[in-house]
């Protein structure tokens, strides 16, 4: 059984916050600071270019591309990070659609986060052959599969509800159709398990900076199924995806494996940072990870609608069919969030009126969760959001 109470220590939290939004970017791994200035100032400083092969900077995507592979249950060898989500999700599309070269549709639903719906148009766009991107409603997906799709692209747990998809039944069904399989788990990584090699999911993607705390702008990943991996084309064909990177040849060839969909330099600092993060896993049993995460997340209902009316859940009621995250309508539901972390409890919004909260157990505690739930029925009971400085709109909500 993991140890919650060693786990919260790994953490640095600000004295007097409750922080219920380690599912936007999570929070500061307390030995993240310190690799972070060995990395600048024991190999940038002082092996400068060096470092590339004495730290063996060069080899840190597909060597923390595996850590990464052990909590989505995928293959040693199938993961690599770079870049951001955005690309990875336009490389796993590209890919996808070039191994279904008679196919048009694109499948995603209304519950996928807008840039992988923008990556997708912007893709389609570009490649002018007729391609669909179709966009049904989350419960309609598995019956709009057919044999005219050629890749169904899909969050597993919706960024704005918490609501989970049934990856292994959707990819079942997606191969029974003779389409590509395309998994975006940005909400997933580090918050539920996932067995993408049990499922045989063809792609999948996310990032890092959510439940595995790499920090704001650690880079993505992006995993292809080993089976694929010679046949998978790379649409943004960089030099560091390339088979011989250095011997500059003046014609693209692909890199053996998952390396391919390596684009170009990596971020050497912000991987450090991610490295470190990581380093929290170890001894971490996943199962136990959701089942306190469940616990939590129904604390927290239970707390609010017991405490008011003035909120609509706007997450599945059924703890099996949400990811580690419960949002709340609320008319004023930004205003409502700018007063609650006023007070230290931090969670955030997400328009039109969604109140979200994410449940990490490697640091939130039930008292933490307790204390939230109180303080956002006080906020909405006596409309303590009405005040100017909680009406202000900033730019990241
Ligand atoms: C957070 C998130 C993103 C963000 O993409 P970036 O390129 O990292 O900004 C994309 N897709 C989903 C599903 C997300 O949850």
């Amino acid at each position: 059984m993991t140890d919650f109470s060693r786990t919260r220590d790994l953490f640095h939290l600000p004295d007097g916050v409750i922080y219920l939004d380690g599912n936007s970017l999570g929070p500061l791994p307390k030995t993240a600071l310190a690799r972070a200035t060995r990395t600048m100032a024991d190999e940038w400083g002082e092996m400068l270019i060096g470092g590339w092969n004495k730290a063996q900077w060069m080899a840190m995507p597909g060597q923390i591309g595996n850590r990464i592979a052990r909590l989505i249950g995928a293959e040693e060898g199938s993961v690599v990070i770079g870049d951001t989500l955005s690309i990875k999700v336009y490389q796993a599309l590209a890919s996808a659609l070039d191994l279904r070269p008679d196919r048009r549709i694109v499948l995603s639903d209304s519950g996928n986060f807008p840039t992988d719906l923008y990556m997708a148009e912007g893709l389609l766009r570009t490649l002018d052959k007729g391609h669909e991107l179709k966009i049904v409603a989350p419960e309609d997906v598995a019956s709009a599969i057919d044999e005219t799709v050629a890749a169904v692209m899909l969050t597993h747990v919706d960024y704005g509800t918490g609501r989970m998809h049934d990856i292994a039944e959707i990819t079942r069904l997606t191969h029974e159709a003779g389409a590509i399989s395309i998994w975006d788990l940005a909400h997933s990584a580090g918050a539920v398990p996932v067995d993408l090699a049990g499922c045989g999911a063809d792609f999948a993607t996310g990032c890092t900076y959510k439940y595995l705390n790499g920090g704001p702008g650690a880079p993505a990943f992006i995993y292809v199924r080993p089976g694929l991996q010679e046949s998978a084309r790379p649409a943004l064909s960089g030099w560091l995806g390339h088979e011989a990177p250095f011997a500059f040849d003046l014609d693209y060839r692909p890199a053996g494996g998952v390396e391919r969909m390596r684009v170009g330099t990596p971020p050497v600092i912000q991987m450090a940072v991610l490295d470190a993060a990581l380093n929290a896993w170890g001894g971490i049993d996943i199962a136990d990870v959701r089942k306190r995460s469940i616990e939590l997340s129904e604390l927290f209902i239970a707390e609010v609608e017991a405490g008011t009316d003035k909120l609509a859940l706007a997450s599945p009621r059924d703890a099996n069919a949400r990811g580690s995250q419960v949002s709340f309508r609320f008319h004023q539901g930004y205003s409502a969030m700018q007063a609650l972390i006023a007070r230290g409890i931090i969670g955030d919004f997400r328009a039109p009126d969604r109140m979200r909260f994410g449940f990490c157990p490697l640091y939130n505690t039930p008292e933490e969760i307790r204390r939230a739930a109180a303080a956002l029925c006080e906020i909405v009971e006596t409309d303590a959001w009405n005040r100017p400085e909680f009406l202000k709109r900033e730019a990241v909500t």
